[in-house]
């Protein structure tokens, strides 16, 4: 456990994700000068065969007497037929939250960073053969322009998403999320549970925390800050995947949907690391997922903590 200021930080480990090569990843990853650079591969985060080490887990917080989760994981029994690693999972997630002090009926808040299969995927649960929501007292905040994009996109509305990706303002994307998971994991929540779509302008949205806009990775993609007693939380998202996009911004993942934007939003994430001190809680880090990131001559660097 992580303390920050007076806030906890806890992880719950759903899953290790640990199949795709680093060039699968990002794919310019082969144009890079990582043979002059054996440090950009950072200790723990690749295998002797190439692959990244990657993780898939949710954030747990406890804040002025708030429990509040960050993402929700890939979740139980969702289809995922174009996600392999993700589909019909039967792991033991809640079981690890149990363990950590926490039941569904405990969790007050979920904050999304964005709307993506392995990060939602924990709302809902199968019950009956209904998804249902599996944290029945949590208020769920997301990204308004995401959960609409989500929803256009689900009901096939072409034109309506034309519309979101114009308001975005971040070009053609190159990929659309997964889908499936608007269906079987946020429209399942509405009119169950609270959800407060937000604007994503950097005011708090609960004492202390706030979104912060890190679009690209997807439509209206945003990290969290968490300030307590003067020292500061950032939790990534999917600023960045994999250590390596640290020490080379110019990579990108196969999973961004605006991958110019990805790129800028990932510079501007590291300077207001840096410049914070900020203890930064990554999604897809393997180890602790925790680090800093520090400025070098040439650009940033990740440390694990
Ligand atoms: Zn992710």
């Amino acid at each position: 456990m992580l303390r920050i200021g007076s806030t906890t930080v806890e992880k719950v480990h759903e899953m290790d994700l640990n199949g795709m090569t680093l060039v699968q990843l990002m794919p310019d990853y082969s144009n890079t000068d990582f043979q002059n650079h054996p440090e950009w591969l950072t200790d723990g985060a690749t295998d002797a065969g190439g692959h990244a080490l990657l993780s898939l887990h949710t954030w747990l917080v406890r804040h002025r007497g708030l429990t509040i989760l960050i993402d929700t994981g890939a979740g139980n029994d969702k289809r995922r037929p174009q996600q392999k690693v993700l589909d019909q999972l039967t792991n033991p997630f809640l079981e690890r939250l149990s363990a950590a002090g926490v039941e569904p009926g405990d969790v007050d808040h979920i904050l999304h960073t964005h709307i993506h299969s392995d990060h939602v995927g924990w709302n809902t649960r199968l019950a009956n053969g209904e998804w249902v929501p599996t944290f029945p007292n949590a208020e769920v905040i997301c990204s308004d322009l995401e959960w609409r994009y989500g929803s256009a996109l689900t009901d096939g509305d072409e034109d309506a998403a034309a519309v979101r990706r114009r308001e975005a303002g971040l070009g053609k994307p190159v990929r659309t999320p997964v889908s499936g998971t608007f269906l079987d994991s946020m429209r399942p929540l509405d009119g169950r549970v609270p959800i407060r779509r937000v604007h994503f302008d950097g005011s708090e949205v609960l004492p202390g925390i706030r979104f912060v806009p890190t679009a690209g990775h997807s439509i209206d993609h945003a990290s969290i800050e968490i300030a307590s007693d003067g020292e500061v939380a950032l939790f990534s998202g999917d600023v960045f995947h994999h250590p390596l996009e640290i020490h080379v911004p110019e990579l990108v993942s196969v999973f961004c949907e605006f991958p110019d934007a990805a790129r800028r939003s990932r510079l501007s994430f590291m300077e207001r690391a840096a410049d914070s001190s900020a203890v930064v809680l990554t999604s897809h880090f393997p180890l602790s997922s925790a680090g800093r990131v520090g400025r070098t001559p040439s650009g940033f660097e990740w440390r694990f903590i």
